[in-house]
């Protein structure tokens, strides 16, 4: 039994097996990502590197199931993404990855603790009485408790940014992917939002 706990910890949360990516427009074929096979492992602290256009974001979206491959197999956390269909995929992805985007992509209309409470409610993890509390604890985890009752146009971009981490560590999520996190931030900004997923990696997510 010790040792199938074992394997199973030792397995990589992420495994891509010649994953690429090909888009077509017309008779244009574009191979956004050359097939690529990687195991990334639990824990793990990782940056994708590479000029603009060399397929990151490609990348990182096939990870989240953003995107599927149109060749090869992606696997996270035990599941193939190529076989899980939209709402099981949309039900993975919940739980098991944090995403953060470029350009924050909070919900206008609602309050900093509400955009991390929304996402609390489409998983559906967490009874409803304790999603506040939580939100509130994650805001404050990420120094921004006191902006908690502002709209996302009342925040500067590295406050944005940190709420948008908030929403990410929602449904704790042992995965979090992020492109391009400080592209829009300036680099105090830059160093805060490294300094969170450091943390984060220090607390077994895995993060890239
Ligand atoms: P990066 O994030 O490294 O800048 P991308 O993954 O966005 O690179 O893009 C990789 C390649 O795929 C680029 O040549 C880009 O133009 C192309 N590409 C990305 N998305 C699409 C799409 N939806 N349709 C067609 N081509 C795309
Ligand atoms: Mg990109």
């Amino acid at each position: 039994m010790a040792g199938s706990v074992e394997r199973e910890r030792s397995k990589p949360i992420i495994a891509l097996a010649a994953a690429g990516r090909t888009y077509r427009l017309g008779k244009v074929r574009t191979e956004a990502l050359q097939p690529t096979t990687l195991d990334i492992a639990r824990g793990e602290y990782i940056a994708v590197t590479g000029r603009s256009g060399s397929g990151k974001s490609t990348f990182l979206n096939l990870i989240s199931g953003i995107d599927r491959p149109t060749t090869g197999s992606v696997i996270v956390d035990g599941h193939d993404l190529g076989g899980l269909n939209e709402s099981r995929l949309s039900r993975m992805r919940g739980r098991t990855i944090g995403i953060v985007f470029q350009f924050f992509e909070l919900i206008p209309t609602l309050t900093a603790v509400e955009n991390v409470i929304l996402a609390m409610d489409l998983v559906g993890a967490l009874p409803v009485r304790q999603r506040r509390d939580r939100a509130m604890a994650l805001l404050e985890q990420v120094g921004i408790g006191a902006h908690a009752r502002k709209r996302p146009s009342r925040l500067s971009g590295g406050e944005q940014q940190r709420v948008a981490i908030a929403r990410a560590l929602a449904n704790d999520p042992p995965i979090i992917v992020a492109d391009e996190p400080s592209g829009n931030l300036d680099s105090r900004n830059s160093d805060m939002v490294a300094a969170i997923f450091a943390d984060c990696v220090k607390a077994g997510r895995t993060v890239i």
